[in-house]
C-alpha cells in the first residue's frame, strides 16, 4: 500500500531541516527561525511565521491564534473567510517584524523574498508560495474598534484575568492582520475599505464573543456596566 503522501507542513518541515549546513547555521546566527502553524479545519493554508530568537512568544501568539482561536469563533466569523482560504497560497510567509518604517501595520509582498521560500523548491509541491509581513510592535498599540477596545479594557482592568484578556486580544488582532492580508493576495483588485471592513468585522465580532463567554465564567467583582457593554 503506497505510504500517504506527507502534509505540506511536514514536507516543509524536512525541507528546511534539510538544507546544506552553511545556510542553516547563518540563519541560526542572524537569529532567524520558522515556525509552522495550520488551520485546525483544513490541510491548507500551511502559515511559516518566520521571526526573530529575541521574540520568541511573539510567534508563540501568531500561532496560537491560528492553531486555537480561529476555532473558537463563531461559524460565521470564519464562514466569511471561507472562500478566501480555500484560494489563499498554499503556502504563506509571514515575516513577523516589530516595525515598518511606514507605520502600517503589515503588507502583502508581491515578490516572496524570505530566502528559503523566494524559490520554488520540491517540497512544495503545487502549493504556490505568498509572503506578508505584520508588525508586532504597531498591533500592539493599535486600537482595532476604538470604542470597544477601550470600553472592554476598563471592564478587565481591575480584573485578575486582565493579563489574559490582553493576550486574546492581541491573538484576534494578529489572526484579523493575517486574513486581511491572505484576503489582499487572493484578491489584488479588491478595495481597501471592503478588505479592511471584512477584518474589522472579524476582529469585532470575535472579541464580543470571547467576552460573552469570559462574562459567562468571570467571578463578578467588575461593576454592572460591563453588562451594558454587548449593546454597543
Ligand atoms: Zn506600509
Ligand atoms: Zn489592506
Amino acid at each position: 500500500m503506497p505510504r500517504e503522501h506527507p502534509p505540506l507542513a511536514q514536507a516543509v518541515e524536512s525541507y528546511l531541516a534539510s538544507r546544506p549546513r552553511a545556510a542553516r547555521w547563518l540563519e541560526w546566527l542572524a537569529g532567524r527561525r520558522y515556525r509552522l502553524a495550520t488551520f485546525p479545519d483544513r490541510a491548507q493554508p500551511v502559515v511559516v511565521i518566520a521571526h526573530r530568537t529575541r521574540y520568541p512568544a511573539r510567534a508563540g501568539l501568531v500561532a496560537r491564534a491560528i492553531e486555537q482561536d480561529w476555532a473558537e469563533t463563531p461559524p460565521h466569523c470564519r464562514d466569511a473567510y471561507e472562500e478566501i482560504l480555500q484560494q489563499a497560497p498554499g503556502l504563506v510567509v509571514v515575516q513577523l517584524r516589530r516595525r515598518n518604517v511606514c507605520g502600517c501595520l503589515g503588507h502583502r509582498h508581491v515578490v516572496v523574498k524570505e530566502a528559503p521560500f523566494a524559490e520554488a523548491h520540491d517540497a512544495f509541491g503545487d502549493a504556490a508560495v505568498g509572503e506578508m509581513d505584520i508588525a508586532f510592535d504597531r498591533v500592539e498599540s493599535w486600537l482595532a474598534q476604538p470604542l470597544l477596545d477601550i470600553a472592554l479594557d476598563t471592564q478587565f482592568i481591575a480584573g485578575s484575568r486582565r493579563r489574559e484578556f490582553h493576550d486574546q486580544q492581541m491573538r484576534f488582532r494578529l489572526l484579523s492582520i493575517l486574513l486581511h492580508e491572505t484576503h489582499h493576495m487572493v484578491s489584488p483588485q479588491a478595495m481597501e475599505d471592503v478588505v479592511r471592513g471584512r477584518s474589522l468585522t472579524f476582529y469585532r465580532e470575535a472579541m464580543a464573543h470571547y467576552v460573552e463567554m469570559a462574562r459567562a465564567t468571570l467571578s463578578f467583582t467588575i461593576d454592572r456596566s460591563f453588562s451594558r457593554l454587548g449593546k454597543e
